[in-house]
C-alpha cells in the first residue's frame, strides 16, 4: 500500500487486447436530475428492456472472468435500480472491487449508505462540478443539489466510507478550479476524478475548454497531485500522461536525447516515472476500458457512442477481444493526423471519444491537444 492508501496490486499488468482494466456498467438510465452535460440523455423512468437481475448477475460473472477488472456501477442514477446492493454484494463476494456513482438526490439515504458499507463497496463517488451552489447547481440543472451533496457526504463520512469526488471540467467551472481543489481536500476525498468534457449527449462543444486551457489544467494538476492528500485521475484527458512525462523529464533533468520516445520504450518509461498510481499503460476508450449500457449494448466507453455488440447476443469477452472497432481503437499506429505520428501515441493517444465527438472519426487526432509531435516540428 502506498502513502495515499492504494493497493499496488491494482497496478497489475493487464493485456488490454484481452481484458479491460476497468468495466463500467450503466445499471439504469433512469435519473431525476437534468445535468447539462449528461452523456446519456437520462430519462426519469427505467427502460423496459433494462438488463434484468439475472442478466446482471451473468454480466458480473463475465466481467469477473476477464481478469477481475475494477467494476463501477453507473447510471443514470444507480440508486434507482432496486437490486443495486444485491448485485454489488454478489460482485464483492466474488472478490471484485466495486464502486458506485449515484446522483446526490434524496434517493441516497443513510440506510443505503449503511448497506453499501455492509456489502463492502470500495468507494462511493459523488459529483461536484463547482465550489459553490451557483456553479454546481447551474451545471446539474437542479437547485439545491450542491447543499444536498455536502449533506450526503457528511453522512458518508459518519460511516467511514471512502469518498471520491467526480468533477467535469468545462467553461462553467474553469475559473474556479483552485477553490474546487481546496473543497475536495476539505471534504476529505481519497480521489478527485476529473472528467474533461466531451461534447456528446447533452454536452455542447462551446462548453469545452480550449486546447491551451487543457494544457494549463494538466500542468496545474501535476503540481497539485504532489501537495494534495488525495489522488487525481483524469478521464478523456489522456494527454495528462504526456504532460506528466514532460514534467518528470524536466524535474529529473534527464537528457531528452537519451530517452527514446519510441513506442515501447516510452510506454515502459511512462510506467516507471508517471507516479500517478494507476493503470501502468494508458487506458483509453475500448483499450483497457469497456462500457455496458442499461440494455446490454457494449461501447468502447460511455463517451464514445458506437455499439460494438450486446451481451444478450455475445459473450462480453468475445466482443471485447474480437470487435474490429475495438481492435482499431487499441492500435495507435492507425490513429490519424498528429496523434498518429506523435511519439506519445502509446502513452497518451488522445481521447478517442473527443476525436469522434468533434470529427465523427474515432481514429482522428484529439482536437484539444496543443502538442506538436517531434516529427512534425523537424519537417
Ligand atoms: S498529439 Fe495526440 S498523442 Fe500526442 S500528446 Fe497530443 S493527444 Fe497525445
Amino acid at each position: 500500500m502506498d502513502s495515499k492508501g492504494h493497493l499496488h496490486s491494482l497496478n497489475k499488468q493487464v493485456d488490454f487486447s484481452q481484458n479491460p482494466f476497468i468495466a463500467i456498467w450503466e445499471v439504469t438510465r433512469a435519473c431525476e436530475l437534468k445535468c447539462v452535460h449528461c452523456r446519456a440523455d437520462a430519462q426519469t423512468k427505467p427502460h423496459p428492456l433494462e438488463l434484468s437481475h439475472k442478466e446482471g448477475l451473468q454480466l458480473i460473472d463475465q466481467i469477473y472472468e476477464m481478469n477481475n477488472p475494477m467494476l463501477v456501477f453507473s447510471g443514470g442514477d444507480c440508486m434507482l435500480r432496486e437490486d443495486l446492493f444485491e448485485l454489488a454484494e454478489y460482485a464483492v463476494k466474488k472478490g471484485m472491487r466495486v464502486s458506485i456513482t449515484p446522483s446526490a438526490t434524496n434517493n441516497v439515504t443513510k440506510e443505503k449508505m449503511e448497506l453499501a458499507k455492509k456489502v463492502g463497496l470500495s468507494r462511493w463517488a459523488f459529483s461536484l462540478d463547482g465550489p459553490s451552489p451557483k456553479i454546481h447547481d447551474q451545471f446539474r440543472g437542479t437547485t439545491g443539489s450542491f447543499h444536498l451533496t455536502l449533506e450526503k457526504i457528511n453522512e458518508l463520512h459518519e460511516l467511514s466510507l471512502p469518498l471520491q469526488i467526480n468533477t467535469v471540467i468545462s467553461k462553467y467551472n474553469y475559473d474556479h478550479l483552485e477553490e474546487m481543489a481546496e473543497l475536495v481536500k476539505d471534504l476529505k476525498a481519497v480521489m478527485w476524478y476529473i472528467f474533461l468534457l466531451v461534447p456528446t449527449g447533452r454536452a455542447q462543444r462551446d462548453a469545452c475548454i480550449s486546447a491551451v486551457e487543457h494544457e494549463k489544467v494538466f500542468r496545474w494538476l501535476y503540481e497539485l497531485n504532489k501537495e494534495m492528500p488525495y489522488d487525481i485521475k483524469t478521464t478523456a484527458g489522456q494527454h495528462y500522461r504526456r504532460v506528466v512525462l514532460q514534467q518528470k523529464v524536466r524535474e529529473h533533468q534527464l537528457d531528452k536525447d537519451t530517452i527514446r520516445y519510441e513506442d515501447t520504450i516510452a510506454t515502459d518509461y511512462a510506467s516507471k516515472v508517471d507516479g500517478l498510481k494507476r493503470a501502468p499503460k494508458s487506458v483509453n476508450d475500448g483499450n483497457g476500458f469497456i462500457f455496458i449500457s442499461h440494455i446490454g449494448d457494449v461501447l468502447p466507453s460511455g463517451l464514445l457512442p458506437i455499439k460494438v455488440g450486446n451481451v444478450r447476443e455475445n459473450a462480453l469477452k468475445d466482443i471485447y477481444r474480437n470487435s474490429s472497432i475495438l481492435k482499431e481503437l487499441r492500435n495507435p499506429d492507425l490513429y490519424k493526423g498528429k496523434c498518429g505520428v506523435c511519439e506519445y501515441r502509446t502513452v497518451c493517444g488522445g481521447s478517442r471519444s473527443r476525436a469522434y465527438a468533434v470529427t465523427g472519426d474515432y481514429l482522428e487526432s484529439d482536437p484539444y491537444c496543443l502538442y506538436i509531435p517531434k516529427i512534425m516540428r523537424n519537417s
